[in-house]
């Protein structure tokens, strides 16, 4: 039985600083009902479900990508999740200065990576081409961020976005 006064000093309405499982309800009904058993990380296909902080589980996309295999809401026995029939998230790729193609040095793994092709290769007149992350596309599946040779790539939800 997880302790109401704990439970209540963890759900302090923060932001956390990796986005969580697809299709959750929202992160105040996760916090507040989440019991920590850990059947969603057993339950992932691409293991990128770990513990985060006081022991939630949160996404590492360092891991491996999202496949949208809907596993962990099928595995989690508490209504933490909606309908997977709706959108999974609001989870976007976003590319940092770290960028090789940005100092001039020819990368173009993360844009091999992506299925859906939401990063696409600027020519650049006497340089290499530039990455370009087509947002609408991106569907947060994070297959690019392990790929890339210098950490450059990071998955935000719009939440921490606006942060
Ligand atoms: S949808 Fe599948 S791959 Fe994605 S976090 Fe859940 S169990 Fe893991
Ligand atoms: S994989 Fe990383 S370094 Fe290479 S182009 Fe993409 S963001 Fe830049
Ligand atoms: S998160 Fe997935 S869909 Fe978005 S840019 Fe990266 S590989 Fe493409």
């Amino acid at each position: 039985m997880f302790d109401r006064g704990r439970r209540n000093l963890l759900s302090r309405r923060r932001t956390p600083a990796l986005p969580r499982m697809p299709w959750l309800v929202d992160e105040d009904t996760f916090v507040d009902n989440c019991t920590r058993c850990n059947k969603c990380l057993s339950a992932c296909e691409t293991k990128i479900i770990v513990k985060g902080d006081g022991g939630f589980p949160t996404i590492d996309f360092n891991q491996g990508e999202c496949t949208f295999c809907t596993q962990c809401v099928d595995a989690c026995p508490e209504p933490l999740f909606r309908s997977t029939t709706e959108a999974a998230w609001d989870v976007k790729a976003r590319i940092n200065q770290q960028c090789l193609a940005q100092s001039n040095v020819e990368c173009r793994s993360c844009g091999d990576m992506c299925e859906v092709q939401a990063i696409r290769f600027k020519l650049q007149a006497g340089g290499v081409a530039q990455p370009e992350l087509e947002l609408d596309l991106c569907n947060g599946c994070g297959a690019c961020v392990a790929t890339c040779p210098t950490s450059a790539i990071t998955m935000v939800t719009r939440k921490l976005e606006e942060k």
